[in-house]
């Protein structure tokens, strides 16, 4: 997952300044350093106190948990855990929980750092946290994973907590697994606190305090985020064709969306292989696919193909939906598209999105477009905290409003500073996030 390629932009050049600075390590090569790379271009296109870049260089907590379990055959494993908590200067810190077996410190590190850029720029009232856990979910039985799952609750104790940092599903984990941690948050908290403390983690069943159009909120905010920036491109989505990596939450629902709009789905590609249709690929039904066998591979209404004819296949939109980092330099030559929408997190390297941005590809980032789940989570904690039922129009109706504001704030911020949508979308993130801690002040 870490990209092998030198490092000589801007972005890489105010990192180093600033670990250099700092007296601390650092490595062109690391995808942690690479983002906050771009966050402190950002910064500094803005004109920030120097303050906030040292604030925002490195997470304020990074908790790291190690706790054994018994397998169903007997034995025992132990498990490595983490949650990393970036910021909080504009509320709880939030962020999901990602069930991995190569999961490690700095991926973390990072996608705790986007999700406080992400959710300043959407301005919800959390700041930026990541937890995972170093287990691959699907070579496990569910009482395995429940007792896993509950163990690692248990072993965060008091590090989460409905008004201090609230996890969610990410790569791996889902609705279930936020049910077994919200009911173990719940055991362990005190009476007069049990209605409250099952907000302590957001993507939870529909029968459980879960938010309607929290599945889809992903895929549903990004095709927003469409809405308002396509028509500026000359693209009309009803006219348009895709390509995706990954069928998971947010490739799938993307999918599905863009084809009610009328979108013709090319290619797919997952860990089980890539797909082709030249006449289009039914959404719905290679979602049923995906459902029933575990991956895209050996879809009947779809060809084979390999992984390079997946990257080098024409289409309007490409839609990297599945880990980060999966479009290097080499992919991005290949790579025929007018836009590159960022479903995943942080799935294009620097090198690669220069490429890209040098070809005349615009690069919508993850930040921006994928959104979507944390607004609709926040909508599930608000109705948690408020003993309320949001329906499913309502829920949308107000996602399309944080969603396309969003949008339109880094469309002024790119005009402002004159640069490309992946810097202006932090610099709208930290101009926030520099308004607050001007009105807070640093304590004491
Ligand atoms: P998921 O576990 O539901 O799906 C992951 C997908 O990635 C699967 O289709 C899997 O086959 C594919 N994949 C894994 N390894 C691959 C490989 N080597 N090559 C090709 N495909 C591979 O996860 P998700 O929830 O859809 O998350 C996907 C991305 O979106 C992640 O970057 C996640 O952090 C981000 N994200 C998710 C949400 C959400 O609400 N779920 C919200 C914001 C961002």
């Amino acid at each position: 997952m870490i990209p092998m390629e030198s490092c000589n932009t801007q972005a890489c050049q105010s990192a180093r300044e600033i670990f250099h600075e700092l007296e601390e390590y650092y490595d062109d090569h690391n995808l942690y350093f690479q983002t906050i790379g771009s966050v402190l271009e950002a910064a500094t296109a803005l004109n920030v106190p120097h303050r906030l870049k040292l604030i925002l260089t490195q997470p304020k907590n990074e908790i790291m948990v190690h706790f054994p379990v018994q397998m169903d055959d007997g034995t025992w494993q132990l498990f490595k855990g983490y949650r990393v908590q970036h910021n909080n200067v504009l509320g709880p810190y939030k962020g999901g929980i990602r069930y991995h077996p190569e999961v490690k410190l700095d991926e973390v590190k990072t996608l705790s750092l986007l999700m406080t850029m992400k959710c300043a720029l959407a301005r919800l009232p959390f700041g930026g946290a990541k937890g995972a856990l170093k287990i691959d979910p699907r070579g496990v039985s569910q009482h395995e994973l429940m007792r896993v799952t509950r163990r690692l609750t248990a072993a965060l104790g008091e590090n989460i907590g409905p008004d201090y940092d609230i996890p969610a599903p990410d790569v791996g984990t889902n609705s279930q697994v936020m049910a077994w941690m919200a009911d173990t948050y719940i055991n362990f908290s005190g009476s007069s606190h049990k209605v409250t403390a099952r907000s302590v983690v957001t993507g939870k069943p529909l029968e459980f305090g879960g938010s309607a159009g929290r599945d889809k909120a992903t895929g549903q905010g990004l095709v927003y985020v469409l809405d308002a920036l396509l028509p500026d491109m000359g693209i009309k989505l009803n006219e348009s064709t895709c390509s995706l990596i990954g069928y998971g939450n947010v490739g799938s629902w993307t999918a599905r969306l863009l084809q009610q709009r009328g979108t013709t789905l090319k290619a797919v590609m997952d860990h089980t292989g890539a797909i082709f249709n030249e006449a289009g690929i039914d959404a719905e039904a290679l979602a049923q696919h995906v459902q029933t066998t575990g991956g895209v591979k050996d879809y009947a209404e779809a060809q084979a193909i390999s992984n390079e004819t997946f990257y080098a296949t024409p289409v309007d939109l490409f839609i990297p939906a599945a880990l980060e980092q999966m479009v290097d330099l080499e992919h991005a030559k290949h790579i025929q598209c007018k836009v590159l929408v960022e479903g995943a997190n942080a799935p294009t390297t620097p090198h690669a999105e220069r490429y890209l941005l040098d070809k005349g590809v615009e690069v919508l980032p993850a930040i921006l477009c994928n959104a979507g789940g944390v607004t609709v989570s926040y909508f599930e904690w608000k109705q948690n905290r408020q003993s309320e039922t949001w329906d499913e129009e309502l829920v949308d109706e107000r996602l399309k409003k944080t969603m396309t504001r969003s949008a339109e704030r880094v469309l002024a911020m790119a005009k402002q500073l004159d640069c490309n949508m992946r810097i202006a979308s932090y610099a709208s993130a930290i101009e926030h996030i520099n308004k607050v801690y001007d009105l807070r002040g640093v304590f004491p």
